[in-house]
């Protein structure tokens, strides 16, 4: 490819924190409400103008993993933040109905099941009213585009936005991008499945409306519905590849509605019609950061436990082995060092990218999890910015002490 040089320019630094997030998807929101609320000045930074990232911007609003979908599922595995966002929505009758079968727990008594349905407009109104109540301040519609470096510490990162490029300082970073944005431009090394090796593609959620009373299995709630619709795209993190898997699976939603159609003449009979595509295709996978250590299989299948839990998987691995391969335990621990990345020093990695093989992540990238991942970033980056220590070197009890303080399940009781 052809090169240019881009010429050196002043820019304004534009804040100073003690705690910046990346990417305020499911991880992201909870990571900064987890920091501002153990008292660091945070920023979260996001390209769109709301929270929830690709349950709200992708539509997938059906949040899996708060307990093992099948026996034994006694321990609610996911709790803490993700837990009061939950019951948040159920106040406010954002619940919808969950298409998986599951045993229903009684969420009146902050009992929840496997599952959830959300209304994506409550969650995006539930979760920025959150973040705002925790102190954490926002700067939407602004993008993430550049580190910068001291030796093999993170110093700052560059961002762009309407106002122009700007540079922003702080003691501790948490990149929670989904893709990993942060720590690839930092030289952090990191993975990608090659996409012969990705049986689970990308995929166009989409919002249907008016089903009324008509029997519908899909992620319900009122009298809409979010389907899983056109797939087998692969954007991964590459511009032009996901501007191609917009275009094949955009020009293709309203052929794979009439076939919804055909197959359901109950929601023809309704007048169900197509009511919001989503801001964004859905990106399943890209970037794998390498971290301290990297979940195997063998972690997810044989339920491992680690001296440095900080939250737990029980979701079934759904796709790699053919079948949707459900954990025959409690869970597996995801370990701290997953989320420190090598090499590089002030950052931390929270959500779908952090460090592990194909198949636990098909496991732990469900919602919930996810946002137990985002909690212990939150809460990591906040102990080691007021104590002034790297997240490599971090006490875990201090922090799994914390966790635990604030509500999260770490089975250590
Ligand atoms: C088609 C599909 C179906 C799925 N089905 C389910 C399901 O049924 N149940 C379930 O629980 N999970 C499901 N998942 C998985 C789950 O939705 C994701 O793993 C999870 O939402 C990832 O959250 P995250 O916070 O890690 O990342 P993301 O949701 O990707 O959030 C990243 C955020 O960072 C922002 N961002 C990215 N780059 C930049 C940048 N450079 N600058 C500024 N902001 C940036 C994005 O706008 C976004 O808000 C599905 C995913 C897909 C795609």
């Amino acid at each position: 490819m052809k090169k240019y040089t881009e010429p050196a320019k002043e820019i304004n630094i534009i804040g100073d924190y003690e705690v910046i997030i990346v990417g305020g998807g499911v991880s992201g929101l909870t990571a900064a409400i987890a920091s501002s609320r153990n008292q660091a000045k945070t920023l979260l930074i996001e390209r769109f103008g709301f929270l929830g990232g690709t349950a709200t911007a992708s539509l997938m609003n059906n949040i899996n993993g708060f307990r093992n979908q099948v026996e034994p599922d006694n321990i609610q595995t996911v709790k803490g933040i993700p837990q009061e966002i939950i019951l948040e929505l159920y106040k406010m009758d954002g619940l919808g109905k969950s298409p998986y079968k599951q045993k229903e727990y009684d969420v009146e008594k902050g009992e929840l099941s496997y599952s959830y349905c959300v209304d994506p407009e409550k969650f995006k109104y539930i979760t920025l009213k959150m973040v705002k109540k925790s102190n954490a301040e926002i700067l939407f519609h602004t993008y993430f585009s550049d580190v910068i470096m001291e030796e093999n510490d993170l110093k700052g990162i560059i961002i762009e936005n309407k106002s122009g490029r700007g540079a922003l300082f702080s003691k501790v970073f948490i990149d929670a991008s989904g893709d990993g944005d942060v720590a690839a431009r930092a030289k952090v090394p990191f993975w990608q499945a090659k996409p012969t090796d990705i049986a689970l593609k990308d995929g166009l959620m989409y919002k249907i409306s008016g089903i009324k009373n008509a029997l519908f299995g899909n992620c319900r709630y009122g009298d809409s519905s979010v389907v899983w619709g056109p797939a087998n795209a692969l954007g991964q993190n590459d511009a032009w590849k996901i501007s191609q898997a917009e275009i094949k699976t955009r020009l293709r939603v309203y052929a794979n509605f009439k076939l919804l159609l055909r197959s359901n003449p109950q929601l023809r009979e309704v007048g169900a019609y197509v009511a919001e595509t989503p801001s964004m295709i859905g990106i399943r996978q890209s970037r794998f950061i390498e971290g301290e250590y990297k979940l195997t299989a063998d972690d997810a299948i044989s339920g491992r436990r680690f001296d440095d839990v900080v939250a737990i998987s029980s979701c079934p691995i759904i796709h790699y082995y053919g079948y949707r391969r459900f954990l025959e335990h409690e869970g597996y621990d995801i370990p701290y060092r997953c989320l420190v990345p090598k090499k590089v020093d002030n950052l931390l990695i929270a959500g779908r990218c952090i460090s592990s093989e194909q198949q636990p992540y098909e496991s732990h990238r469900s919602m919930a999890p996810t946002m137990a991942i985002g909690q212990a970033a939150g809460t990591a980056a906040a102990l080691c910015a007021l104590n002034n220590e790297k997240p490599r070197i971090l006490d875990i009890s201090l922090l799994q002490q914390t966790l635990i303080s604030q509500g999260v399940e770490l089975r250590k009781s």
